[in-house]
């Protein structure tokens, strides 16, 4: 399908609004990805005598990663908010003009930067979100549920960015045919339409809350 008159014009003034001669898609996917999984690695080693009660956080953390990514898209990504106008502006702005239902894909890996959330947001949502959590979790539970929070969480993340860029790939990627990612893409496109973004499909990854809010299209 060509991309809409509308989009090519807005994808001119978007990439002119963010060039940066040394930016790389390539390299901004690759820091995200090592930092995520340098954090798992780092907190699963620490992780020792595990007890089935040490586990429990595992699904828990996992069920609260997909209700703030459920609650933080349906509300401040999607509605303007006092303080957080820059996460409307890229992603209901700049995301969702970049990208819609007629035209999803990236048209080169400098476009990743439309869909990947700047290396700065995720050292800062880190240091100051997941880490405060997770040891609070180490020191009301145990040290091992502090670390495996932290590598749950981290884990829901790296998750969260791998999907969303995959179901900006052209379709005839590789990864695109793999089982269930089908599925996951037209969930995903369909939220991408104008008319159904803010009242449809905020789950990223998982939609457990879509279905659970009936929110589910
Ligand atoms: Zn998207
Ligand atoms: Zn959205």
């Amino acid at each position: 399908m060509p991309i809409p008159s509308l989009v090519k014009e807005y994808r001119v003034k978007i990439r002119k609004r963010h060039d940066q001669a040394l930016y790389s898609g390539l390299a901004h996917f690759a820091f995200t990805a090592s930092v995520a999984l340098s954090g798992i690695i780092l907190a699963l080693c620490q992780v020792k005598n595990l007890s089935w009660k040490d586990m429990l956080i595992v699904p828990i953390t996992f069920a609260y990663a997909n209700l703030v990514e459920y609650l933080a898209h349906r509300g401040p990504m999607h509605h303007r908010t006092r303080g957080l106008g820059l996460i409307f502006t890229r992603h209901t702005v700049e995301h969702h003009h970049f990208f819609t239902h007629q035209a999803m894909a990236v048209e080169r890996t400098r476009d990743y930067k439309i869909v990947l959330f700047p290396a700065l947001l995720i050292v800062f949502f880190f240091g100051f979100f997941a880490s405060p959590v997770g040891l609070l979790a180490y020191r009301l539970i145990s040290p091992n549920a502090g670390y495996l929070f932290v590598a749950t969480a981290l884990g829901y993340f790296l998750n969260y960015e791998c999907f969303h860029l995959i179901y900006h790939l052209n379709d005839d990627h590789f990864v695109t045919r793999l089982p269930g990612v089908g599925i996951l893409r037209g969930h995903h496109a369909r939220h991408h339409d104008p008319v159904l973004m803010s009242r449809f499909n905020f789950n990223i990854t998982w939609p457990l809350c879509d279905l659970l809010f009936r929110t589910y299209r």
